[in-house]
């Protein structure tokens, strides 16, 4: 795959993403019911949706580094040990910043 082809996955990827986490944080600002026991039940899904979102925004981050790594051409390339990344761990996780032995370490 190109870098070209692999831009353009990311950047639908991103579009997803931004898209759920301002769903998610649009249901958290919905406000909260006058009933206790229901309150109980919104602030549970309130840590649920909070961590959605933590985990949606970090991806999102992710993908912005990778996208940037692809403009200064050191996209494919292990942040930490500096050797090429294999094409099948770029293809199954197009945003990885890490080789594999570098993410398993
Ligand atoms: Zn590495």
């Amino acid at each position: 795959m190109n870098n070209q082809a692999i831009e353009a996955g990311l950047r639908k990827t991103l579009g997803e993403l931004e898209e759920r986490l301002t769903k998610v944080r649009s249901d958290m600002s919905k406000g909260h019911s006058a009933d206790f026991a229901e309150q109980v039940t919104e602030r549970e899904n309130d840590e649920v949706l909070e961590g959605i979102a933590a985990e949606t925004q970090a991806s999102i981050s992710d993908i912005r580094a990778a996208l940037s790594r692809i403009h200064d051409g050191t996209y494919g390339v292990c942040i930490r040990c500096g050797r090429a990344i294999n094409a099948e761990r770029l293809t199954a996780v197009p945003e990885t910043a890490l080789c594999m032995t570098c993410a398993s370490a």
